[in-house]
Parts: structure tokens; C-alpha cells; sequence
């Protein structure tokens, strides 16, 4: 690259996701790094550690978005970049020794959720699972006051998908050490403008790209960042020998959409705090979920760990699942998708989904706010909102 990791590392996150993963400075080389459609590279002999080889095994094409990934969150590694957030989620349970005790949010996304019952089952590992912001449970389950081992793995959604409860992450990461567990942290819904939990002392954290990262809704991405060298390894094993390495192509679409992404997290994030306000005082509207709101529960953690509430807002109806789902029939600006993190806003009933958790109210509608003008959104909110009511 053309500065030393440094320089970037000590620039502001929104200079930084512009100005890292380019070309050296020299006369006549482009200003974007080249994009590689390769699978294979010239390779004589034993091939050096970082010498490019074949693509599975790391694609050089990928390194400029792993840069910049991984100096927004802060880490002394890049990212390493996967073909989807399952897939880096997957790698970062890999770290779990094996019958290990992963303590989780019982509200996390439910691919999350999914996953962890599946390595449960083949006895993988075991599992402890319960609301992430309920602090002094979740201290109690890493000790294992009741019988069992401590924790190897305290996992982190904050704030979770589609609930937005959230864990008070210092504490938690502090009590995590304290029996030797390792801490993952799902940045997801935050992205890094809005928090960094490797300086809250997590040991990994992960990121579906798909969604704010990328930030158009045309790719399916995944990173983990690790603090340590050796957890970093690991990763980078665990995908070379799945295969669960992503194209050039997606890597560049991700490199493309993370140049704005402080424009765009700017823009949502506020737009979502506009609307949330709005929503408290709709009759349609029972609940309104966004930790923006002081009536949100962890309001005051999130007000102390986080720089940005996020572009996420969920909302019960009166009306009930079925009202829920005229409003997703009835919007034209909000298209009803699932999804999160996309310029265009977007909103859906998310127990129509037969995963997701029973915890989730039948009526609950997850918004995911974009760039838009914010009163175009409200009024065709409004509007849906209003013939949900009285249908
Ligand atoms: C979407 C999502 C994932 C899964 O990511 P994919 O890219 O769809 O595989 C994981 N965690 C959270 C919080 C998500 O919203």
C-alpha cells in the first residue's frame, strides 16, 4: 500500500475507510487497486508465506478490503474476508475447543442461533443461551456457577437481530477473561463507525458484509478481525481448507461500498433516529425499538459504548401480524425484502420467517433504514401505517 499500516490506523475511521487498500504512490500506477481474475499465479518451487498462489488459498485480489476492514476496527490484523457472514461466523466457532461452552444471546440472529444448535448437537460444543442484556446472568453462565466448566467462548450480538437488546460490552468482555474465555463480538448491525469492540478488549469480531459494510444490497460477504496472531491463523486455515475464500469480484464490490460508508452510516443512522421519534407517536404503532430512544431499556449502555445507534429499527403494531403484514404490502418506498444496511430502505414482518425466534413478537416489523430523503420515508410509512389501522 502506498503509506505504512500506521498512517491509517491513525486517522479518523471515515478518513481512513477512503484513504486505506490502494496502490503504491508511484508515477502511472492507478489510484483503485486492480482488481485480479485469477485463480492460479505463476508459482516455481516452494512458494514464500506471502507469495501469491492460487486463489482458495488467499485471494491477493481481496487484500485491499481486508485492510480497510480491519483498520476500522482497529485491529493490528487485516480482516479476513469470507464468502458470507455464515460462513465467518462458522470460522469463528472454530476456535471453540471442542465440547467447549459457548455462552450466546438467546436473540441472536437466528443464523447465529441455528448454527450454534447444530454444533450442539454433534456435541461440537455445548451451549449456554440467554438474553444478552441481562448482565449479571450472563456473568453467572461464563463461571459455570452451577456445575458446569466455565465458558470457552462468550459470543456477542449488540445490538441483536431483530430485538436490538444490548449487552453492556465491557462488562461482559471483563468477566469473559476472567475465566480464560475467548470473546466474539457480532458487529453487524453497528458496523465499526459505530462501535469498536476490539477496544473493548474482544478477541475477534465478526461482520456480515452483506449488509452495511457492502451497503447496496449486491453481495453476500463475511470478515472476522482478530486481535491476536494466532486466533488471526487459525482463520486464515479454517478458510483455506473450507474454501469458504470470496471472489475477486464480491471483494471489490465490497472495497467499492465501504468509500462511503460514512456518508451513508451518517445519513441512515440519523434518518433511523428521525423516524423512530416519529413512530413513538403513531397510533398504529404499540412499540418502537431504537437504542437512540431514552425509552429503550439499554439506552445508557448503548449511549456509552456506541458513536453511532444504527440504521435498524423495529417496531410492534397494534394491529398485530396481520396489520404487520398490510404495511409490508402497502409501502412504495420501503421495499418489503429482508435485509438490513442497503441504500434503499427496507422493511419485513420477521416471524414470517419459520427460523426465526418465538421470542420475536408476531407483529414485529424490522426496518432497515437507507439513504433516502427522510420525509419521502416517513410519509410512505405513514401512509401504510395508517390503511394497516383501519383494514
Ligand atoms: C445477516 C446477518 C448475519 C449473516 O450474514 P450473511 O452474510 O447473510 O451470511 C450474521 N449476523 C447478523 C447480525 C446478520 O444480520
Amino acid at each position: 500500500m502506498s503509506h505504512a499500516r500506521s498512517f491509517y490506523t491513525d486517522l479518523s475511521p471515515d478518513t481512513a475507510t477512503v484513504a486505506a487498500g490502494r496502490p503504491e504512490w508511484e508515477q502511472g500506477e492507478p489510484v483503485n487497486p486492480p482488481v485480479l481474475f485469477s485463480s492460479t499465479f505463476i508459482s516455481r518451487g516452494v512458494p514464500g508465506e506471502t507469495e501469491a498462489s492460487y486463489s482458495r488459498y488467499d485471494n491477493p485480489s481481496n487484500h485491499p478490503t481486508e485492510q480497510v476492514i480491519g483498520i476500522l476496527e482497529g485491529g493490528p490484523n487485516d480482516a479476513v474476508l469470507f464468502a458470507s457472514g455464515m460462513a465467518a461466523i462458522d470460522a469463528a466457532f472454530s476456535l471453540v475447543p471442542m465440547g467447549g461452552r459457548v455462552v450466546m444471546p438467546s436473540h441472536a440472529y437466528n443464523g447465529t442461533g441455528a448454527l450454534a444448535r447444530e454444533l450442539a448437537a454433534q456435541g461440537r460444543i455445548r451451549l449456554s443461551a440467554l438474553p444478552i442484556d441481562r448482565t449479571e446472568e450472563v456473568v453467572g453462565a461464563l463461571a459455570g456457577g452451577d456445575g458446569s466448566a466455565p465458558a470457552a467462548m462468550l459470543w456477542i450480538e449488540t445490538p441483536t437481530n431483530p430485538l436490538l437488546e444490548i449487552a453492556d460490552g465491557p462488562a461482559l468482555i471483563k468477566a469473559a477473561h476472567e475465566v480464560g474465555a475467548i470473546v466474539a463480538v457480532d458487529n453487524t448491525l453497528a458496523t465499526p463507525l459505530g462501535q469498536r469492540p476490539l477496544d473493548w478488549g474482544a478477541d475477534v469480531v465478526v461482520h456480515s458484509a452483506s449488509k452495511c459494510l457492502g451497503g447496496h444490497s449486491d453481495l453476500i460477504l463475511g470478515a472476522v478481525v482478530a486481535a491476536a496472531t494466532d486466533h488471526d491463523t487459525a482463520l486464515r486455515d479454517f478458510r483455506r481448507i473450507r474454501g469458504a475464500t470470496p471472489s475477486a469480484f464480491d471483494g471489490f464490490l465490497l472495497l467499492r461500498g465501504l468509500r462511503t460508508l460514512a456518508l451513508r452510516t451518517e445519513r441512515s443512522n440519523a434518518s433511523a433516529a428521525t423516524l423512530a421519534r416519529r413512530l413513538e407517536s403513531h397510533a398504529a404503532v404499540e412499540t418502537v425499538i431504537h437504542p437512540s430512544l431514552t425509552s429503550h431499556p439499554g439506552h445508557g449502555v448503548a449511549k456509552a459504548q456506541m458513536t453511532g445507534f444504527g440504521c435498524v429499527i423495529s417496531i410492534e403494531l397494534a394491529g398485530g401480524a396481520q396489520a404487520a403484514d398490510v404495511v409490508a404490502a402497502q409501502t412504495k418506498s420501503w421495499a418489503p425484502a429482508t435485509s438490513l444496511g442497503g441504500v434503499e430502505s427496507m422493511l419485513e414482518r420477521r416471524r414470517r420467517w419459520p427460523g426465526e425466534f418465538i421470542d420475536v413478537p408476531e407483529s414485529l416489523i424490522r426496518l432497515s433504514v437507507g439513504i433516502e430523503n427522510v420525509d419521502d420515508l416517513w410519509a410512505d410509512l405513514d401512509q401504510a401505517l395508517t390503511r394497516a389501522a383501519s383494514a
